[in-house]
């Protein structure tokens, strides 16, 4: 035998030995590197689902619809086990899904929910309205820690209209902040409100920041924001720039009260510098953890384990869900949560 063929036949003698002894092949499809996040989702399910006895095809999509469509339906014709998805546009996906169904292939929504499909059979995620809730609180929080009773002036940031967390959030921060902008306490100087008018496609920093921009040239000449209320860390960091840019947090110009999500590092240093003021821990192992008792429960007969079974209807059907509690995390927490846990080490940080 040829020396080509004989490595040819030992590489392919070694890939049955792994796929024999493996207990099967997961596809997790991320959507972007771009935000931490998502390396660290990667990550631990890569980690965890090795350490359980499978084998994983980890793909991210850079935040590109079709390209995440094309590593998906490659997954399926390769014969994955299970899908598990962070989708990008969470609405695109149904072709998809119904080739999966149909090579008997499970599906798990990962973090963000599928929507429009009766093929997604569980949900792994935070309780999403809390996030909001507490991004609101700490909002609320700092604004009257920094500026007193009030009133204050805020403008508001939505997530990604195509994602079906970004409303969760808006309307949980919403359950907290309408009934003081109904008494007063709270002014929406720009009158922007609504995910149709606030939310930011991709959650793209740069846009955040361009409008940030528009709404301080457009409303603020003569007059001081208060605080912002930001449903994620890439945004945040773009609308202090913003303000930054046109002198808040130098001289007598106070830093507004900025929230956040994601707990990623520049926001934690931030965080620490006294300009960003809060984020939203979600621990992406424990999340990564969640998912791989699903798949494993899935592929050995068992039952997932959930606890949510009304909150996340897809628009066909209710999707059976696990919850994780988001920590609020500000200047009083950070070390005991992001260090305590392990999450970070001091040296990421400082
Ligand atoms: C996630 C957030 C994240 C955002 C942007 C959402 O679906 O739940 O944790 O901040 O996407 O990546």
């Amino acid at each position: 035998m040829k020396l080509k063929t004989l490595l040819a036949s030992a590489t392919a003698v070694i890939a049955l030995g792994t796929a024999v002894l493996a207990d099967g092949t997961i596809g997790i499809a991320m959507p972007t590197k771009s935000s931490a996040r998502w390396i660290s989702d990667g990550n631990s399910m890569v980690e965890q689902f090795q350490a359980a006895g499978y084998e994983t095809d980890l793909q991210y999509a850079e935040d590109d619809i079709p390209n995440q469509l094309a590593q998906i339906e490659n997954m399926i014709t390769k014969g994955v086990d299970v899908l598990v998805i962070a989708a990008i546009d969470g609405t695109t996906l149904s072709n998809a899904l119904e080739n999966a169904h149909f090579a008997d292939i499970k599906v798990i929504a990962y973090d963000r929910l599928i929507r429009d499909s009766a093929y997604v059979d569980y949900y792994a995620t935070f309780d999403n309205f809390k996030v909001g809730v507490q991004q609101a609180t700490s909002l609320v929080d700092g604004l009257k820690a920094r500026f007193g009773e009030g009133p204050y002036n805020v403008e508001l940031f939505g997530g990604s209209p195509d994602d079906n967390n970004a409303y969760f959030f808006y309307n949980g921060a919403m359950s907290v902040l309408d009934p003081l902008i109904a008494d007063g306490t709270i002014n929406i100087v720009s009158g922007q409100m609504g995910m149709d008018t606030v939310g930011t496609l991709r959650w793209d920093g740069a846009v955040a920041q361009a409008r940030m921009d528009n709404i301080l040239s457009a409303h603020y000449t003569d007059k001081q924001v208060h605080g912002v209320l930001s449903p994620y860390d890439g945004l945040s960091i773009g609308i202090l720039s913003s303000l930054k840019g046109v002198g808040y947090g130098s001289g007598d110009q106070q830093m507004p009260i900025v929230t956040g999500q994601d707990a990623e590092v520049p926001s934690v240093k931030s965080i620490l510098a006294g300009e960003q003021y809060s984020t939203v821990f979600k621990d992406t192992r424990s999340l990564a953890g969640v998912t791989v008792g699903m798949v494993d429960a899935l592929l050995k007969g068992g039952e997932p384990e959930i606890n949510d079974t009304s909150t996340y209807d897809n628009g066909v059907k209710v999707i059976p869900s696990y919850l994780l509690e988001p920590v609020p995390v500000d200047a009083s927490n950070w070390e005991e949560v992001l260090i305590g846990s392990g999450y970070y080490t001091m040296d990421q940080i400082k």
